[in-house]
């Protein structure tokens, strides 16, 4: 956890952003701050060295690779996976529990090649199975080398194509399980099994009456979407026997929704369905998986409560009571265990990517530069420069009240037309600069007065972000969830600026103004002031799970640059798969806009004007080359700094 607080007196260093930002706290130990500032991934221990990702981004970018970018770690999802198999076996050995444990990736979490590839690429030794929710991601699954004994669950509501694409995958010799979510589904496999091959195995979602908590409570319990109610399962299981299909019938299934906060609606969930599993074997259903669906959190805010953006749980805790929940009530049903399956998608990809943007510049309502435009100014500005020149901490309260008092007058005499602009200049700039030092002395006192906690507000920078909140973190806004954000460089350096950010779109929810914090919820976040001429830029963190295919492209920002980073065995860090983000005319060709009618429409204008003589030789050629080539850029904001060093 956090380091103590350190006296005020100490030389800033790398400790205290790690505090600051709360890295330790979060961060599953995968993420550092080294000597020099930077922040750094580590997907192995302390020896095992790091990945600087400052110079990552800086790499990128002489490869023309600008940001936004986002960084995929692929090692971390290698740890995650290892940490959900270790955790689980760790928990079989304790309480002896003989069947193994399958992890099951449900795709619709991250359906990112690299991900998927990946996360099958390290689970292959663990049986690492997938989740499909539609045909699509079936399709997709069916074509990735998965390996035969792993299996392939399919969820999602079923028509007799998505059945049929399921009864392929079965004939090709996967372990296919079409989960049953409701009862019209049971009509369409009965209508389609004569036609199939190979028909494949039978899933059964049920209704539980527990439920989720936290954002995505609603889906569990008896109004949820989804699952089959008792007497459904029972007739279902019926039909299904008649049928001759009983002996299909291989897994039981339920799912309570996405990042659970609560340990204990975990538990309640997983025994009251293994009551289920056990009483239906007891009726004879030879049932072999119990899938006990996703739900498994991320510590966002890293404070391990029961917060939205928390979870008051380990991953070990969890996989101890789903093992102890199922074993204690086979026991006492008398029935055999089953193989444990969970569907972990947050967990597993939550961690492995980080969106790096740059800070474009400040938005202040307040100028506080020291500019006089009048040389003899009038009296009531002459007062304020006395303040501004005269406040300290001993007086500041006074002071501060003085000039509001100053500040009142000013208007006064300007809305009497005693003023001129620049004496209005003047005086604006000079009652910021005295807010500003006031704000600054407030801050030291024990407590803040409450006339500054206002001005805390006023004062707060927004620093301006080059991407999209809507393209790249949508359920920020979409669901008010927390990321961590912290600068990847001059972590060695007070953050003596507090902002909140504020993205390119021209929408206002297009902002970022609620940050982690330990007991409760930051409007602003500690920053590094700008310097003029050098680059600021700042990571978005535990980003890997959902925002990479929720996003819109809102204003036509488009997808975003993206690299797999690896920590090579000789601590240098390399680059794989670099995937350019889109250009302006893909993301007009998402919206139907077909780039060679584009550009006759602006050959149409230029041929007018043309005829009208307004173009000079050669202009009408250059015109049109330019527009072209303009639809070739990244959506994103392009290079405007240059770095002075
Ligand atoms: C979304 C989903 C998951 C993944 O849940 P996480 O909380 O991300 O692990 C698993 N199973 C089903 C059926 C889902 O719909």
């Amino acid at each position: 956890m956090g380091k103590s607080k350190l006296a005020k007196t100490d030389r800033y260093t790398v400790e205290h952003s790690r505090s600051t930002y709360r890295l330790n706290a979060w961060g599953q130990g995968y993420f550092k701050v080294l000597a020099d500032g930077h922040l750094a991934v580590q997907p192995g221990d302390e020896a095992g060295g790091s990945i600087d990702i400052f110079n990552a981004v800086q790499h990128l970018r002489s490869e023309g690779f600008r940001t936004p970018v986002l960084l995929r770690f692929p090692q971390l999802l290698e740890a995650q996976v290892r940490s959900l198999v270790g955790a689980f076996r760790r928990a079989a050995k304790e309480f002896d529990y003989p069947e193994p444990y399958l992890p099951v990736y449900p795709v619709k979490v991250n359906q990112q090649s690299s991900v998927v590839r990946g996360l099958l690429e390290y689970g292959r030794q663990y049986g690492l199975g997938l989740e499909a929710g539609s045909s699509a991601e079936l399709l997709g699954a069916i074509g990735l080398d998965i390996p035969r004994g792993s299996l392939l669950i399919c969820n999602g509501y079923k028509d007799p194509d998505y059945l049929g694409t399921a009864a392929m995958a079965a004939r090709l010799g996967r372990n296919v399980i079409v989960v049953v979510e409701k009862p019209f589904e049971v009509d369409q496999i009965l209508e389609g099994a004569p036609d199939w091959d190979t028909v494949p195995g039978i899933g059964l979602r049920v209704k539980l009456q527990a439920r989720g908590s936290g954002l995505w409570e609603k889906s569990g319990g008896f109004t949820s979407k989804f699952g089959l109610t008792t007497l459904q399962l029972i007739q279902e299981i019926s039909r299904l026997k008649s049928a001759g299909l009983g002996e299909k019938i291989s897994l039981l299934h339920f799912h309570i929704g996405s990042q659970i906060t609560q340990i204990r609606k975990i538990k309640t969930a997983v025994r009251e369905a293994a009551r289920v599993y056990a009483k239906l074997r007891k009726a004879g259903v030879a049932i072999r998986y119990l899938d006990v669906g996703g739900g498994l959190g991320i510590d966002y805010d890293g404070s391990r409560t029961s917060a939205d953006g928390s979870v008051n749980y380990g991953i070990q805790e969890y996989a101890n009571d789903v093992v102890f929940g199922i074993h204690e009530i086979c026991d006492e049903e008398e029935v055999p265990y089953p193989v444990i399956v969970s569907e972990s998608g947050r967990m597993l990809t939550g961690y492995h990517s980080i969106l790096v943007t740059d800070v474009r510049g400040s938005l202040s309502g307040t100028d506080t530069v020291k500019v006089r435009l009048d040389p003899e100014p009038p009296q009531v500005i002459t007062n304020l420069m006395e303040i501004e020149e005269g406040i300290t901490v001993k007086n500041y309260r006074e002071y501060y009240h003085d000039a509001l008092e100053y500040r009142d007058q000013m208007y006064s005499l300007f809305d009497h037309g005693m003023l001129e602009l620049a004496d209005k200049a003047d005086g604006e700039t000079l009652f910021w600069s005295i807010a500003d030092k006031a704000m600054a002395y407030a801050r030291r006192a024990r407590y803040l007065p409450e006339e500054f906690s206002d001005l805390k507000t006023r004062l707060r920078k927004k620093y301006i972000c080059n991407l999209s909140v809507f393209q790249s973190l949508p359920d920020h806004f979409a669901l008010d969830q927390l990321f961590p954000v912290v600068p990847v460089h001059r972590l060695d350096e007070e953050p003596t600026a507090l902002a909140s950010l504020v993205d390119i779109t021209c929408d206002s929810d297009g902002e970022v103004d609620k940050f982690i914090d330990l007991r409760d919820i930051k409007d602003a976040l500690e920053l590094h002031e700008l310097i003029p001429g050098k680059q600021y830029y700042i990571g978005f963190l535990l980003v890997g799970a959902y925002q990479d295919t929720m996003g819109c492209h809102h204003n036509l920002f488009g997808r975003v640059h993206e690299a797999e980073v690896l920590l090579a065995e000789d601590g240098s860090t390399v680059f794989r798969n670099l995937r350019p983000g889109h250009v302006a005319r893909e993301t007009l060709g998402i919206f139907g806009h077909d780039p060679a009618t584009l550009t006759t429409g602006v050959d149409r204008i230029l041929e007018e004007m043309e005829r009208n003589g307004d173009l000079a030789g050669g202009e009408r050629d250059s015109i049109l080359e330019d527009y072209t080539s303009r639809l070739e850029r990244y959506t994103y904001l392009g290079e405007s700094v240059r770095e002075t060093s």
